[in-house]
C-alpha cells in the first residue's frame, strides 16, 4: 500500500473515530437528566490535606464511634500484633483511612516532586450519589435535608451494586463474615442526631478535617485559596464557627481548585491540597454524575416506549378492523 493511500485511510479512520466520539458525547449529553442541587441544610467536611499531619487520631476516633476494630494487613501481621492499627485502605471493618502520597526523596510535605502528602479516604456524601441510584431496594438513602448518605442494613439484600456503582470505591462488603453487610461512613449520623459533630472532625488536632454547612465550608476553602502563600491565617478546628480553639499557621501553595465542587455532580466532602488531587487518589470525573447518565437514559427509554406502544395499539386496531372487514365480506 503506498504512503498517500495509507495516510488517506488513517485520516478517514481518525475522522470516523472523532465523529463517533463526538456523536457519543452529544448523545450522552442529550440523555442527561437534570443535575441535583445541594439540599437546604447540607452538611459536609472540608479536608485540607496541607493541614493533615498523618497522626490518624481520626481513624482511631472513627473506630471508637462506630465500633470497628484495629486492622493489620497480612504482610504486617507479625509487627506489633494487635497494637498498631495499620489499615491500608477501606474495608468491611474500616470506614476511614489515611493514605500517603510519596515521590522521590519524600522530603517536602505537600509537594509533588520529592514530596509527600496525606489524604483521608471515606464516603464523600455525593450530591447525586450513584450508590443510591443503583440500589434496587433503597437501602442506600440520601437525607433530603442534610444530604448525608446512609446505608440501612435491614433493607440491604447484599447485591453489592453500590460497591460497583461508587466512583470513589467507598462501600465495602464484609466478605469474611457469613452474615456480611455493606460498610461505609454514615457521617456519624448517630452523633449528629445528638447534636454532636462527626468523631473524626472533633478529634482532629489541626483542623484538617473541618465540619460545617457545605456552603460555609466552600466559602472557607475559597478564602484560603484567595490568601497569599506565606500569609498568616487562622485555621478553625472541629465545627466551622464553633468554639474549639483555632490555630495560626501560614498559607501553603494550594492547587487552585476545591475538589468536590463539580466532580461527579458534586460532593459534600470538599478537598484542598498542595499536590494535584489525582495524585492523592481523587479521580478526575466529569461534571455530571453517573446517576444523571443512567437515569437519563432509562427515563428516555421509558418515555420512548410511548410512541412504539401507540403505534402497536394503532396496528392492533387496524388489524382487527381489517379482519372484521374480511369476515363481513365472507358473510
Ligand atoms: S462516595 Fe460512593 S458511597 Fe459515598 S455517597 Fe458517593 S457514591 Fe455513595
Ligand atoms: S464521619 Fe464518622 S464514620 Fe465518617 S469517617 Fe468520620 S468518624 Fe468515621
Ligand atoms: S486527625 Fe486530622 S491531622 Fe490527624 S490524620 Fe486525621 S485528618 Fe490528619
Amino acid at each position: 500500500m503506498d504512503k498517500s493511500r495509507r495516510r488517506f485511510l488513517a485520516q478517514s479512520a481518525g475522522a470516523i473515530c472523532a465523529g463517533v466520539a463526538s456523536a457519543t458525547g452529544t448523545a450522552q449529553a442529550a440523555f442527561l437528566r437534570e443535575p441535583r442541587e445541594l439540599p437546604p441544610n447540607a452538611v459536609g467536611m472540608l479536608y485540607d490535606s496541607t493541614l493533615c499531619i498523618g497522626c490518624r487520631a481520626c481513624v482511631a476516633a472513627c473506630r471508637e464511634a462506630n465500633g470497628t476494630t484495629p486492622e493489620q494487613p497480612e504482610k504486617l501481621a507479625d509487627w506489633n500484633p494487635g497494637i498498631w492499627d495499620t489499615a491500608e485502605d477501606l474495608s468491611g471493618n474500616t470506614l476511614n483511612v489515611i493514605r500517603v502520597y510519596m515521590d522521590g526523596t519524600k522530603e517536602n510535605k505537600d509537594q509533588e516532586a520529592n514530596g509527600y502528602a496525606f489524604v483521608k479516604r471515606h464516603c464523600l456524601h455525593c450530591m447525586d450519589p450513584s450508590c443510591v441510584s443503583v440500589c434496587p431496594v433503597s437501602a442506600m438513602r440520601k437525607d433530603p435535608d442534610t444530604g448525608i448518605v446512609t446505608h440501612d442494613p435491614d433493607a440491604c439484600i447484599g447485591c453489592r451494586y453500590c460497591v460497583y456503582g461508587c466512583p470513589f470505591s467507598v462501600p465495602q462488603y464484609q466478605f469474611d463474615n457469613p452474615f456480611g453487610q455493606i460498610a461505609k461512613c454514615q457521617f456519624c449520623n448517630h452523633l449528629q442526631a445528638k447534636g454532636e459533630i462527626p468523631a473524626c472532625c472533633d478529634v482532629c488536632p489541626t483542623g484538617a478535617s473541618l465540619f460545617g454547612r457545605v456552603d460555609a465550608l466552600q466559602a472557607e476553602a475559597e478564602r484560603r485559596l484567595a490568601a497569599k502563600p506565606g500569609e498568616t491565617y487562622v485555621f478553625p478546628r472541629g465545627l466551622l464557627g464553633g468554639d474549639a480553639p483555632s490555630h495560626e499557621a501560614t498559607i501553603p501553595e494550594y492547587q487552585p481548585h476545591v475538589y468536590g465542587v463539580t466532580e461527579g455532580g458534586g460532593t459534600q466532602i470538599r478537598y484542598l491540597s498542595g499536590v494535584p488531587h489525582e495524585k492523592l487518589g481523587l479521580p478526575k470525573l466529569e461534571q455530571h454524575s453517573f446517576a444523571q447518565v443512567s437515569e437519563g437514559i432509562q427515563h428516555t427509554l421509558y418515555k420512548g416506549m410511548i410512541a412504539p406502544l401507540a403505534l402497536l395499539g394503532g396496528l392492533v386496531v387496524f388489524a382487527r378492523r381489517s379482519t372484521r372487514g374480511h369476515k363481513d365480506d365472507e358473510e
